[in-house]
């Protein structure tokens, strides 16, 4: 059985994804602000480096897998909070991890996108280029500028899901293994509150799928499992999309 560190394990598609894995039979390191095994922010530089300084503590420096589910939605208490958790919370924890990954020997690791990081492949906005240069203030103040929480999310999204293809390259000639799920609407805390929300809740509301609803994160964990799983062996620096078909009807003609 395998030790396996799950960001944003208290809520949402992280606690479904930790629900299956322990079923499995696997071993947990729970991160999340609170309530987990490793409590720490993801949003700060200092917070990142605890929860990797803690994660590589728990695994005693060899983990076999990651799930980075980790994230703000649009209801975010400050555009800049979107960058610092969703991009620098991903790239700088599983950084932090590479080499523990590695000692496993099939080290593996999941990123939890979003179908809203695929908006911004025609043209991303100079936030995600900050973001991939590892420039957090930059992004930071970008994101801040253009009060746009659903640009920041985009580019949020966007610039990890590119990081994480990146990263594949690399890790696939070490025998290790990243890939990437795009979720589209899924039914947790997150969503609801860009639904309760004036400010966003219409737009959300009416981009609906194909299939006429929104998913449940056990849909989410499903495919978790298989990218964590042999059954997946050559699976390596793909998307998933996992959105009843809203990728497909945004952009059929681009993949
Ligand atoms: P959620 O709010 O239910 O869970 C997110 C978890 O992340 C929470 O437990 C929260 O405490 C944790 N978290 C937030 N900020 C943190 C920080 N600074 N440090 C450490 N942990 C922090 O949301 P969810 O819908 O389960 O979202 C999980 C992932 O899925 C996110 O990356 C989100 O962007 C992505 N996603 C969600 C949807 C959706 O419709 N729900 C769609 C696409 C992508």
């Amino acid at each position: 059985m395998s030790t396996i560190a799950v960001t944003g394990a208290a809520s949402g598609i992280g606690a479904a994804v930790c629900r299956h894995l322990e079923a499995a039979g696997h071993t947990l390191i729970r991160v999340d602000l609170r309530d987990a095994d490793v409590n720490a922010d993801l949003s700060s530089a200092a917070g990142r480096q605890a929860a990797v300084e803690q994660t590589l503590s728990a695994c005693n420096n060899r983990l076999d897998a990651v799930v980075a589910c980790a994230g703000v939605g649009v209801t975010a208490p400050s555009v800049g909070l979107i960058v610092g958790v969703n991009y620098f919370g991903v790239s700088e924890y599983l950084d932090g991890l590479e080499d523990a990954l590695a000692a496993s020997g099939n080290g593996k690791a999941v990123i939890i996108g979003s179908v809203a990081g695929s908006h911004m492949v025609a043209t991303p906005h100079p936030m995600a280029a900050a973001m991939l240069e590892g420039d957090e203030a930059k992004a930071y103040q970008l994101a801040e500028e253009s009060a746009n929480p659903s640009a920041a999310y985009a580019a949020s999204k966007y610039a990890v899901t590119v990081f994480g293809r990146r990263k594949s390259v690399e890790w696939g000639k070490r025998g290790m293994r990243l890939n990437i799920i795009a979720p589209g609407a899924v039914e947790t805390p997150l969503h609801k509150a860009s639904l309760d929300d004036a400010r966003f809740g219409e737009a959300v509301k009416n981009f609906v799928a194909p299939m006429g609803r929104a998913g449940v994160p056990d849909e989410i964990a499903d495919g978790v499992d298989f990218l964590l799983s042999d059954q997946s062996a050559f699976v390596n620096g793909s998307v998933l999309f996992i959105d009843g078909g809203m990728d497909a009807m945004v952009r059929a003609n681009t993949f």
